[in-house]
């Protein structure tokens, strides 16, 4: 329980509430590690916004969402015969499949679908040249919409080009009716553009799935710590470590409780969309010269050199003579990537 995620529950609830009320038909995505908050607290989080659905990327992760969500749960990662681990387990109706392939819709049948389409993406969907093979097996699907899965980067007007060009091929394979609201399933279009999409496409809902911009874009929100587990005062030339490799100054080393398997990488990681800005990268001089990193922790405000590469379950980093040594038991700030990171715990303040 030594590396922590701590939230300020008030602002970042605040922030999941501006983009609910931005976002109709928002989607909230809980899949993963939980984007670093763990798939069960972020579920929660959905029953507490009130939302009807919410989408977990694989069949597995539909338990872990379940203890604290009762609505109901789309599967992202689209189902098909070939991949045994994409089958449903179970036959519980509150679950919506995507599928991409004839297989998939067919071994669906009886089931919620969505029927995905490829897009400029490439990962998964049904070809232009397939639709109108979906539209004879339709009448055995009940298809709860169309998905496109867009991507991040990219003029926003071939954003917006790829939506009615999608919903033009649905209404060329007469998958969609005038008379007949039709669902479609999106990713990563910004709340403006899918004010357009609305208005341009007024028989249209859309159900707008969102992770990443839900839960980790407002910064301040959280901060990942690590505490101190041992400091020792080192001599010019001791040896320390598993390497036994020995000290080049004299100085400190600071025991943190957070290691490979929290996801602490020997290179410093890129840090987390939203948690980036405050991290100004130290020169990157001579220790970096001498086959070390820099390490996402922080001492006295800066980042600091590794010691060594990361243990299990500790790191040991370098501080130079003249910086004060932290105290056991006190925390460490550090730069940690949400979507690898792996907290022992975490901790939601009121
Ligand atoms: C993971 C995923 C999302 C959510 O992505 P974020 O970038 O975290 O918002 C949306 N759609 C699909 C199909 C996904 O797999």
């Amino acid at each position: 329980m030594t590396f922590t995620l701590h939230v300020d529950g008030a602002r970042w609830r605040a922030h999941t509430g501006r983009v609910l009320a931005g976002t109709p038909g928002l989607v909230p995505v809980v899949k993963g590690n939980g984007y670093g908050f763990g798939c069960g607290l972020l579920a929660a989080e959905a029953a507490r916004l009130g939302v009807d659905v919410v989408a977990v990327g694989q069949a597995d992760e539909i338990g872990a969402v379940r203890s604290a969500y009762a609505g109901d749960v789309l599967v992202l990662t689209p189902l098909d015969p070939r991949v045994p681990s994409t089958a449903p387990a179970g036959s519980d109706d509150t679950v919506i499949w995507t599928v991409a392939t004839m297989g998939g819709l067919k071994a669906a049948a009886g089931r919620r679908v969505v029927v995905e389409l490829l897009t400029s993406m490439l990962r998964f969907g049904f070809s232009d040249a397939e639709l109108a093979a979906v539209a004879e097996q339709l009448p055995a699907a009940r298809v709860e919409g169309y998905a496109v899965h867009l991507p991040l980067a990219g003029d926003p007007r071939a954003r917006a080009a790829e939506v009615d060009s999608a919903i033009a091929k649905l209404a060329g394979a007469g998958l969609t009716q005038t008379s007949r609201r039709t669902t479609l399933w999106v990713s990563h279009l910004t709340e403006a553009e899918l004010a357009d999409a609305s208005a341009r496409h007024r028989g249209l809902d859309l159900r707008a799935r969102i992770g990443t911009r839900l839960w980790l874009e407002d910064p301040a929100a959280v901060q990942a710590r690590a505490a101190v587990l041992a400091v020792h005062p080192v001599r010019r030339g001791q040896r320390y470590g598993y390497w036994q490799r020995r000290a080049t100054r004299s100085g400190h080393l600071v025991v943190a409780g957070a290691g490979t398997s929290h996801g602490i990488a020997l290179t410093a990681p890129t840090p987390a969309v939203g948690l980036g800005q405050r991290v100004k990268t130290a020169g990157t001089g001579g220790l970096e010269a001498l086959g070390q990193a820099l390490s996402p922790f922080r001492v006295a405000g800066r980042r600091r050199w590794f010691a060594e590469p990361p243990h299990m379950q500790v790191s040991m980093i370098w501080l130079p003579e003249g910086v004060g040594a932290p105290s056991v038991g006190s925390e460490l700030d550090v730069d940690v990537r949400m979507t690898t990171a792996t907290f022992d715990r975490v901790v939601v303040s009121a």
